[in-house]
């Protein structure tokens, strides 16, 4: 398997943020490249590439882009850098190591495109980030990269980095447009999707971070090259973020179908505690979590998704058998009940549900029958809401209740936390591991 770094290649480096340092590393090289192609040409070598979205939905980048009508203008491209999910902390790390490659990305796709404005929306909570990045944008403008002709060919592109105001659903990518044009982030109801109706009812494509990073080696490289990097129909290697009960936490950067146990078990050490792995939680809070003994599969999009769950965000989450698979899941059931935007019944109604019930279980007030009162609720919220977020609500409590159902069958017949009350497992541990850096 490749060794091939993409993304992280200039992590570590003194001033690796700095235009002169990217440039000094053939940074923009791409770009000219890029410039002197037919912007089909560039289409077609990130279709070849296998490039699918970093954000979640695993969707083909090239042929997203395809969607755009042909004849309507202005187009606009929005940047997601709205990283919100639980578990994921990669896109930030990108922005802070190396923005100027998510701005070549971004010129690259636009040139591609024929769109003359690009959007970074990016979560408030990273101020540092923003800031980053608006200073790579200042140092692109002054040096005649990113403004009035880019690279002096006559072509036009402006960047804005917009933050937003700490909502999770705006990460949601209709809510992100919603939110950009000033109104309340609430997801729309699709179709249309937004390459057809988007940003100010015109067509938009909308890509994660990571996603856009990709692009300047893609153009540089060759899109077969890329699809090398990876297997199938999915090409290259990927941010995977590592937190909870791991010995060595962080952000490793592996080919697309990297294997989930060789990655927490030989790259993060195994646990931290040398206890037995209980559960992981492979693709962000939302992505259906997998008992230990089910590990060793490949992370791969699609062949994840035959393993019943997802590689969604790149954001593992690892817990050891000490912890309390109920009082995990009652935080995870908080979370979406506080970020549900209320547009939806199911999802405005059900989600407090669910946490009240497994906040009740936790504490050993449950009675027989809770646990498949809780899987009954998540079956009526899951595919009946406007966006996904009632998926995403739903999905880990449909696994946790089905995979872990002795701990809750435990904490109703001992009307108590058989873990004891100091069992926060994953949640003080991986916030612990988040703030412990990155590792590629
Ligand atoms: Fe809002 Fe939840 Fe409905 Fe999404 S599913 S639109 S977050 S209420």
């Amino acid at each position: 398997m490749s060794d091939v770094k993409v993304l992280t290649a200039r992590w570590g480096k003194k001033d690796s943020h700095t235009l002169a340092s990217y440039k000094a590393d053939g940074g923009y090289g791409a770009l000219e490249k890029a410039l002197s192609m037919p912007q089909p040409g560039i289409v077609e070598e990130v279709k070849i590439s296998n490039l699918r979205g970093r954000g979640g939905a695993g969707f083909a980048t090239g042929l997203k882009w395809t969607f755009l009508p042909k004849d309507i203008r202005p187009r606009y491209l929005c940047v997601n850098a709205d990283e919100s999910e639980p578990g994921t902390f990669k896109d930030r790390y990108i922005i802070e190591n190396d923005p100027h490659m998510l701005l070549e990305g971004i010129a690259i796709t636009c040139y591609a495109l024929d769109i003359h404005l690009a959007y970074i929306y990016i979560r408030g909570e990273f101020p540092k980030q923003a800031a980053a990045l608006e200073q790579a944008l200042a140092e692109a403008r002054e040096a005649g990269i990113i403004g009035k002709k880019l690279m002096g060919k006559d072509f036009d592109l402006e960047v804005h980095v917009h933050r937003g105001a700490g909502a999770y659903i705006c990460g949601e990518e209709s809510a992100l447009m919603e939110s950009l044009e000033g109104k309340k982030g609430y997801p729309r109801l699709k179709p249309p999707f937004p390459a057809v109706v988007g940003l100010w009812g015109k067509p938009t494509i909308i890509n994660n971070v990571e996603t856009l990073a990709n692009v300047p080696w893609i153009v540089k490289h060759g899109g077969a090259a890329f699809a090398a990097l990876g297997t199938g129909k999915s090409g290259g290697t990927r941010l995977f973020g590592v937190s909870g009960n791991v010995k060595r936490p962080g952000i490793y950067e592996k080919p697309v179908h990297y294997n989930l146990k060789k990655l927490i078990m030989e790259d993060c050490g195994g646990t931290a505690s040398g206890r037995p792995v209980k559960a992981v939680i492979p693709g962000g809070s939302s992505s259906p979590v997998l008992r230990g003994d089910e590990i060793d599969v490949s992370l791969e999009f699609d062949a994840i998704k035959a393993a019943g769950t997802m590689s969604g965000s790149g954001g593992v989450i690892v817990m050891d058998d000490s912890v309390c698979m109920v009082r995990v899941l009652s935080r995870v059931t908080k979370f979406y009940a506080e970020e549900s935007c209320g547009q939806c019944t199911p999802c405005r109604e059900g989600t407090p549900w669910m946490e009240s019930l497994c906040e009740k279980i936790e504490h050993g007030h449950g009675v027989p029958g809770d646990a498949d009162k809780l899987l009954d609720m998540a079956n009526h919220i899951g595919g009946f809401t406007i966006c996904a977020l009632g998926d995403a609500a739903s999905m880990p409590v449909q696994s946790f209740v089905k995979k872990f159902k002795d701990d809750f069958e435990r904490h109703i017949a001992e009307h108590r936390c058989p873990f004891g009350e100091g069992a926060w497992g994953v949640s003080q541990d991986s916030r612990e591991a988040v703030i412990g850096g990155m590792r590629a």
